[in-house]
């Protein structure tokens, strides 16, 4: 199987480039390259389309890893076009999709910067994002002032930057691990971590915006006891019931 490399990794911010295709399989194809996040880490996989030298248009309906690792399924809606290993298309994300998962995804780590406990679960949605935390007994989690706390975090605008350390230096810093069901991206030795500023510091596989001030004013939707220690925080745009 091909490899393909995920450029959404290092430049998330692309939202098209050119490809080949590798492999066709039912209604997925494979590239060599591609800007389509699959679905992983709690944040969906992206939909978008791939337009073929033919010049028909086909829908991605949505992204999944492949059977190895570095394999990428863009699952196609039924359509038009001949599809054939080796032929050059483009391949363009619903970027407005995208951003917005970019935007709740990004949040979320910030909540995981004050809120005191193991991340044992996470989604992204179109618009809202939940998160899970396991907490210690008895600790209780304000709605109003981790919503004031996020704001203040996207007010201050902080930076959100990408790098890499080797398996075995993640290995020694346990502390860097914030989820239990959410394994880092390993591969070739090496995982990328994010830190937004000097609040937090996590691998994660995931696409983020380069600041949090993007991510635009938040709103604690609700706080869920789910389990005699976890709890659930959904957020959500402050503006999504008035653009929605
Ligand atoms: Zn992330």
């Amino acid at each position: 199987m091909a490899a393909c490399t995920p450029l959404f990794r290092d430049y998330p911010y692309m939202r098209a480039c050119a490809a080949r295709i590798t492999r066709v399989e039912g209604d997925s194809l494979c590239l060599d390259r591609t800007v389509f996040y699959p679905q992983g880490g709690g944040q969906p996989g992206d939909s978008g389309v791939i337009r073929l030298p033919d010049g028909a248009i086909r829908l991605v309906v949505d992204t999944q890893k492949g059977a190895s690792s570095d394999e990428i399924l863009h699952i196609l809606a039924p359509g038009p076009g001949h599809i054939a290993p080796g032929l050059l298309v483009d391949a363009v994300i619903d970027w407005r999709r995208r951003h917005r998962f970019m935007r709740l995804h990004t949040a979320l780590h910030l909540l995981s910067a004050f809120v005191p406990g193991q991340i044992s679960g996470a989604q992204v949605g179109d618009d809202k994002g939940r998160i899970d935390f396991a907490l210690d007994e008895g600790a209780k989690l304000d709605k109003d002032s981790l919503q004031f706390k996020l704001n203040q975090l996207v007010a201050e605008d902080v930076p959100v930057t990408s790098e890499w350390i080797d398996d075995d230096e993640l290995e020694a810093r346990p502390d860097l691990i914030k989820t239990f069901t959410i394994r880092p991206p390993k591969g070739s030795g090496h995982v990328r971590l994010i830190r937004i500023g000097a609040l937090d510091l996590q691998p994660c596989g995931g696409t983020h915006v380069s600041a949090t001030g993007e991510i635009g004013p938040l709103s604690v939707a609700r706080i869920e006891n789910k389990g005699r220690h976890n709890r659930r925080v959904t957020v959500e745009f402050a503006d999504s019931k008035i653009s929605n």
